[in-house]
């Protein structure tokens, strides 16, 4: 990998889940998601808050039978949570550069200046675009969310009634969206659909108030992977968590570094090298690591030079709309 492409590229290339590799190894496998949930996990803090926001921070059923107030609470907590987390990142890796450009992908400053972006600058730009518009199609849903399990139009489900699955459910959400987040992705990269996607594209480099940074259209695709609470038993927990885990999920992942540098040790690793190389080069890396849906249909680039030739080629050769 050359050192004017990237400030820092990770060794090697780049691995998807074992889950798909063949033949089996029962282990790796179990590694690889023990290594995305435990121990001081991202899912996991995603989790914690996700509870804590359910028991302090929430209406209660009997509350949601009405639109009220209750509505505003919801916005509120979940734009004083995307404040704290894009905004402590922000301040961390770019406004004070704790850790200098230790770990940093892209060799270039940032944020940066230029028409091209809301208000002419990048992070004015990609704060609106976070808190006006995706903190609200968030929040928005979570509200039709909360009244349609309180009016009953949607499957109802409690810890007690159903412990199993109950508990199944937060594991799967991260599944789902590794397949949900690859087809919308690619649907955002068509010619109908990429003009509201551009506005994520301006950010050819990117910091955390960039992984939300989205127009509206694109938010509501987004965030519309809550429908399946619709036919799948549900507790407002698991649509809280669900909505969360995507919003701090792109926050967290649009750092520009592959992770967080104290006292001489990665203590969290943020690497998302993959989403990194899409926002260079577009037309590669749609979906994450989970399910390889790039490797199926041949859109990945696995980070090495043998990655970059292959996706030239592909490119090279793609029929011209
Ligand atoms: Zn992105
Ligand atoms: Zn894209």
């Amino acid at each position: 990998m050359s050192r004017a492409e990237w400030n820092h590229a990770p060794e090697g290339a780049i691995a998807v889940s074992p889950l798909w590799q063949w033949p089996l190894r029962p282990v790796k496998v179990l590694k690889w998601y023990a290594d995305g949930w435990f121990p001081l996990s991202i899912n996991l803090s995603i989790l914690a808050l996700a509870f804590l926001s359910w028991v302090y921070l929430s209406p209660t059923l009997d509350t949601a039978q009405g639109f009220g107030p209750w509505v505003l609470g919801i916005w509120a907590r979940n734009a004083v949570i995307t404040v704290a987390v894009a905004g402590g990142l922000h301040l961390w890796f770019h406004a004070y550069a704790l850790q200098g450009t230790r770990m940093k992908y892209d060799p270039r400053p940032f944020p940066r200046r230029g028409r091209v972006f809301s208000f002419s600058d990048q992070l004015k730009d990609n704060m609106f675009w976070t808190l006006v518009s995706g903190v609200t199609v968030w929040s928005a849903l979570e509200a039709a969310a909360w009244w349609g399990l309180a009016n009953g139009l949607m499957p109802r489900t409690t810890f007690a009634q159903t412990p199993v699955w109950f508990i199944a459910f937060f594991f799967l959400i991260p599944v789902w969206e590794s397949f949900y987040f690859y087809w919308i992705h690619r649907l955002l990269h068509t010619r109908v659909f990429y003009r509201f996607h551009a506005l994520h594209h301006r950010n050819t480099d990117v910091g955390p108030w960039s992984g939300l940074s989205m127009h509206p259209v694109e938010h509501l695709l987004y965030f519309g992977t809550v429908v399946i609470h619709l036919i799948l038993p549900t507790s407002p927990v698991h649509v809280i968590f669900h909505l969360m885990f995507y919003a701090l999920l792109a926050i967290v992942t649009h750092t520009g570094f592959e992770g967080l540098w104290f006292r001489n040790a990665k203590r969290v690793h943020l690497g998302m090298f993959h989403h990194q190389i899409h926002h260079r080069y577009f037309e590669v890396n749609y979906g994450n690591l989970d399910v390889p849906w790039d490797k199926l249909f041949g859109s990945f680039h696995d980070g090495t030079d043998a990655g970059k030739a292959q996706m030239r080629e592909r490119l090279k050769n793609r029929k011209r709309p």
